[in-house]
Order: structure tokens, then C-alpha cells, then sequence
């Protein structure tokens, strides 16, 4: 038997991660959070000084990535080259860059078969763009996860503020726009829901109403 996993795709934003990390946890199952590699990429490519819009000098930097993550009880550690980058990369310069990074056919492909090594058992939830689409096409159940831009914006800035970080709403909302669209219109791995996912649209509605919706879901297709 393969073993089984859940993709969740999406914008920025949407609840992913807050969904995928519920899920892993009344399942417990491993959790994948395919972003995080996009976002160390990033990291490392400022860090090293390669020129992120050199296709070439990216992808053995991506086959070559020394990271880890040290599952704890309550949260993952990020580490890039032995030093923890767990909040390193979450910072909006960082955010821009993976999405830029991302948009290269030969780095995602240096980066596939990691992603894929993290399809364990029992199974796996897989937080990212395109789990559904094209690095667990065979995954009997797909969730795709979405939001207005307005909203995402505004729950971004709420975790922004609680982190102690005050951020203009207009750019915030500017740059979840941009990145957005460059997800959405790249031409490998774009940003869409697979064919047979479920469309969860989250505007309007919190995160336990959100997790209900997925849980019962799952429960019908696994
Ligand atoms: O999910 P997160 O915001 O951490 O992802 C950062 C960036 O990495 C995204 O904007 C996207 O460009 C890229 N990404 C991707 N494919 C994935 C996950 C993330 O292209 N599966």
C-alpha cells in the first residue's frame, strides 16, 4: 500500500499553515511545509550572494541545500548550514525572494525529490502551491485553501503586530498581491487547484470552522 497524503495548496495567507499544523497533529502525521524550503533557498542565495536571477547559479545551490528541520513538540526549527533560521526566514525580503526563486522550472525540479522524501508513515500533510499539482499528484485527498487578498493581508498583519512588528497595511497588501500573481502566472508549478481538490474558501469564516470542513472531508475520502 503507499502511503497516504493530504495536500494543502494556496496563497500566502490563507491558513495553510495554522490548517496543516491541526491536521498533522489529530492525525499524527509528518508535516511538510514545502515554503520553508523556497524561503531557505532564498536565505542562502542573499547569505552566499548568488544572483537570484541566474537560473544556473541557483539550481546547484537548491541541490546542494544543507537543511534541516528538528521537530519539537510544539513548533519546527529551521536550519541552513548548521545555524538555526527559523524566524530569519519569515521576514518580507525573504518572502519576495523565495517567490522569485520558485519561479525557475530547474530549481524546482533540484528540490522535488527532498520534498518528496518527507512522504512517510503513517502519512503526511503537505503545506504549498503546487502538493496537489505536481509533487503528490497521486494523493487521495487534496485540499486547496483560499482567501480574498483584503483578508489575507489583514491576518498577516495581525500576526506582524503580536510578533511586535508594525507594518502599513497598503504595502503589506501590495506585496501579497504581487507575490500572488507571479505564483499564479509562472509557467511551471503555477499556483491553481488540482483538477480533483476540495476549494475551501476561508474569507469570512475562522480557522476551526476551516479545520471542521477539512476534517470531515478527509474523513470521507480516506
Ligand atoms: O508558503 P510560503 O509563503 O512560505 O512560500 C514562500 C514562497 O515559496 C511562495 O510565495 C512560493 O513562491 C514558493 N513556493 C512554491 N511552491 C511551494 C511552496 C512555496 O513555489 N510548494
Amino acid at each position: 500500500a503507499t502511503i497516504p497524503v493530504i495536500t494543502v495548496d494556496g496563497p500566502s495567507g490563507a491558513g495553510k499553515g495554522t490548517l496543516c499544523k491541526a491536521l498533522a497533529k489529530a492525525l499524527n502525521w509528518h508535516l511538510l511545509d514545502s515554503g520553508a524550503i523556497y524561503r531557505v533557498l532564498a536565505l542562502a542565495a542573499l547569505h552566499h550572494q548568488v544572483d537570484i536571477t541566474q537560473e544556473e547559479a541557483l539550481v546547484p545551490l537548491a541541490a546542494h541545500l544543507d537543511v534541516k528541520f528538528r521537530v519539537e513538540q510544539f513548533h519546527t526549527q529551521v536550519i541552513l548550514e548548521g545555524e538555526e533560521v527559523t524566524a530569519a526566514i519569515r521576514t518580507q525580503d525573504v518572502s519576495n525572494t523565495a517567490s522569485k526563486v520558485a519561479a525557475f522550472p530547474r530549481v524546482r525540479e533540484a528540490l522535488l525529490r527532498r520534498q518528496r522524501n518527507f512522504r512517510e508513515l503513517p502519512g503526511l500533510i503537505a503545506d504549498g502551491r503546487d502538493m496537489g499539482t505536481v509533487v503528490f499528484p497521486d494523493a487521495p485527498v487534496k485540499i486547496f485553501l483560499d482567501a480574498s487578498a483584503e483578508e489575507r493581508a489583514e491576518r498577516r498583519r495581525q500576526q506582524l503586530q503580536q510578533a511586535g512588528v508594525d507594518v502599513n497595511f497598503e504595502r503589506l497588501l501590495a506585496e501579497t498581491i504581487e507575490r500572488d500573481e507571479r505564483d499564479r502566472n509562472r509557467a511551471v508549478a503555477p499556483l491553481v487547484p488540482a483538477d480533483d481538490a476540495l476549494v475551501i474558501d476561508s474569507t469570512g469564516i475562522n480557522i476551526e470552522k476551516v479545520t471542521e470542513i477539512a476534517v470531515e472531508y478527509i474523513r470521507k475520502k480516506l
